[in-house]
């Protein structure tokens, strides 16, 4: 009896944050030698059109089953590229993918599945303003869609209390417009009002916006889902049009 063999395969890419230049080569051949696309349509209007390619979109909240109808794809012996934006494995697909692995089909687990990495959206929002992530910092994520708000309060807490240079995604949506302004009100119990606070909107792309504020005087309706939101550590300072932070702590 002959065990059948998996010849499909699955890579997880993420586009960048917008701009064509920003999506790694890895990224661009991957997408070039699928057979099918699956994604969040906007993600994938990004990606350049190729003749006799599969798109499946999907609605942005559909992570699990998008994941699901790749890895199926893929044991049927196709070759599925799955896209994010930004990098898949921040706060995006490559962790939805193996979340439906360990739940999933058993043969799942023998198929070829590969991550490419991407621009993350922290890292292109930190360059339209200079260096602000030049000491230590960390990423959080406002949308309590999988986790509750009192764990986010605690992680904004702790990092507020750390010093961190804190980078803060799915600040606000529609469907969550007072998060940013409670994640604020929280910040200005443990951090100086003078804090730099840096909303970054298309960062990547070319209708980035910047909008520099301070924890005083900083207005969380300047923030969007497109949006990335920088608060400075003590450290964080402005020199001419740039905001930074500093590598060493004596200074
Ligand atoms: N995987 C993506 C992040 C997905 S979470 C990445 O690595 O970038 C979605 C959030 O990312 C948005 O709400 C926003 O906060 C941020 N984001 C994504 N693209 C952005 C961009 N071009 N500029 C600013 N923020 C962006």
């Amino acid at each position: 009896m002959s065990v059948p063999t998996v010849t499909g395969s699955l890579v997880v890419v993420g586009t960048g944050p917008g701009r064509l230049e920003l999506m790694t080569p890895a990224t661009a051949a991957a997408l070039a030698h699928a057979t099918d696309l699956v994604g969040y349509g906007p993600y994938l209007d990004r990606v350049p059109l190729q003749p006799g390619q599969c798109r499946h979109a999907s609605d942005n909240r559909r992570e699990l089953d998008r994941a699901r109808l790749a890895l199926s794809l893929a044991a049927e012996g196709r070759r599925v590229v799955v896209v994010s934006g930004g990098d898949p494995g921040v706060f995006a697909m490559a962790s939805a993918v193996f979340e439906a692995v360990e739940v999933g089909e058993p043969a799942w687990r023998d198929l070829d599945i590969r991550v490419e990495p991407g621009v993350t959206a922290m890292l292109a929002a930190a360059a339209e303003v200079g260096a602000p992530l030049g000491g230590d910092f960390c990423a959080l994520s406002l949308s309590d869609n999988l986790k509750s708000w009192a764990t986010i309060e605690r992680r904004l807490k702790a990092a507020a209390e750390a010093d961190f240079v804190i980078a803060l995604y799915n600040p606000a949506s529609r469907a969550r417009p007072a998060q940013l302004g409670a994640a604020f009100k929280l910040l200005r119990t443990i951090r100086s009002g003078a804090t730099p606070i840096l909303f970054v909107r298309a960062a990547g792309t070319d209708q980035a916006r910047v909008i520099a504020a301070t924890l005083d005087d900083a207005d969380a309706a300047c923030a969007d889902m497109r949006t990335l939101v920088i608060v400075g550590a003590s450290s964080t300072r402005r020199i001419g049009r740039w905001i930074y932070t500093p590598r060493s702590e004596r200074s």
